[in-house]
This record gives structure tokens, sequence and C-alpha cells, in this order.
């Protein structure tokens, strides 16, 4: 069997990500889903959260939030609804999203979104576990 797959990972708007991958971490909507060459073809839909690449030895980092997975032995396609690499994140834009979300969680006030803030302190930690490999 082939030591690798082909892992592509997309947005609607372009294509970060095209390489024969060793292994996968990818963030799925109920919980990381550890991909090998030959994993069993599955559709999942994505989460929010680190994805993880390796390649050439080397693992690549994005940060991505909602869209959906395909799988199968030899291919992985990921088309998300956001995805970002380390040297598109802003830390501090982060940082300020991540206080933000984590203050509105602590003390709602009437008329906070909980479920947003809580997508807002998914994709702010998404972004900081990614952007902490730059
Ligand atoms: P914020 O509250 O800082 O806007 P957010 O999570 O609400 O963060 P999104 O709605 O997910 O932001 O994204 C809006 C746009 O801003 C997208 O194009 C996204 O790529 C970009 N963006 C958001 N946060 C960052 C960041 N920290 N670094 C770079 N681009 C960002």
């Amino acid at each position: 069997m082939s030591e690798t797959f082909r892992m592509e990972v997309a947005t609607p708007e372009r294509l970060l990500l095209a390489e024969d991958a060793q292994e996968a971490q990818i963030p799925a909507a109920n919980g990381y889903l550890g991909i090998l060459p030959g994993h069993a073809p599955l559709m999942a839909e994505l989460g929010t959260g680190e994805l993880s690449v390796k390649v050439h030895g080397r693992t690549l980092y994005l940060a991505v939030s909602g869209g959906w997975v395909e799988v199968l032995p030899d291919h992985v396609r990921v088309l998300a609804t956001l995805a970002e690499a380390p040297s598109d994140i802003d830390l501090e834009r982060a940082q300020a999203a991540l206080r933000r979300a984590e203050e509105r969680l602590k003390h709602p006030e009437p008329g906070v979104d909980v479920a947003r803030a809580l997508n807002a302190l998914k994709r702010a930690r998404a972004r900081l576990d990614a952007a902490s490999h730059k």
C-alpha cells in the first residue's frame, strides 16, 4: 500500500494545500479524525480547530472552521468554510477575540448569544493553536 495519500484543503475561494501526506489530524464536528494512508472511506462534518498534516516528515498547521471532509483510502478532501495558514493569522486579533468571547461567556449579559460566543471562542483558540507553530 502507498505510504502517502493526496491531501487537499480548500475554501470556496482558494486552495490552501495540495500535498502527498503521510498523516493528518482533522477536527471533525464530533472529534478529531486521525488519518493514515488506506483509511476507510467516510464523509464527516468539519468542526473548528487546528488541522495538522505531515508532509515529507514536516508537520503543517491550519486553523479551520466548518465545512466537510471526504476521506478515501488514497485521497482526503477538506472543503472548509474558513481555513487560515499561520502566516494569515493576526495573533493580537485572535487574542482579543478570545478575551471578548471568554468575557461574554463568563458574564452573559442580556442579549448575548451564548452559542455565537462559544463559536467565536473556538475560532480564536484554533487560530492561536495554528499560529503557535509560526
Ligand atoms: P473577530 O472577532 O476578530 O472578527 P471572528 O472569529 O469573529 O474574529 P470570523 O467571522 O471568523 O472572525 O472571520 C471574519 C474574517 O476575518 C475572515 O476573513 C477571517 O479569515 C478574518 N479573521 C478573523 N480573525 C482573524 C485573525 N486573528 N487573523 C487573520 N484573519 C482573521
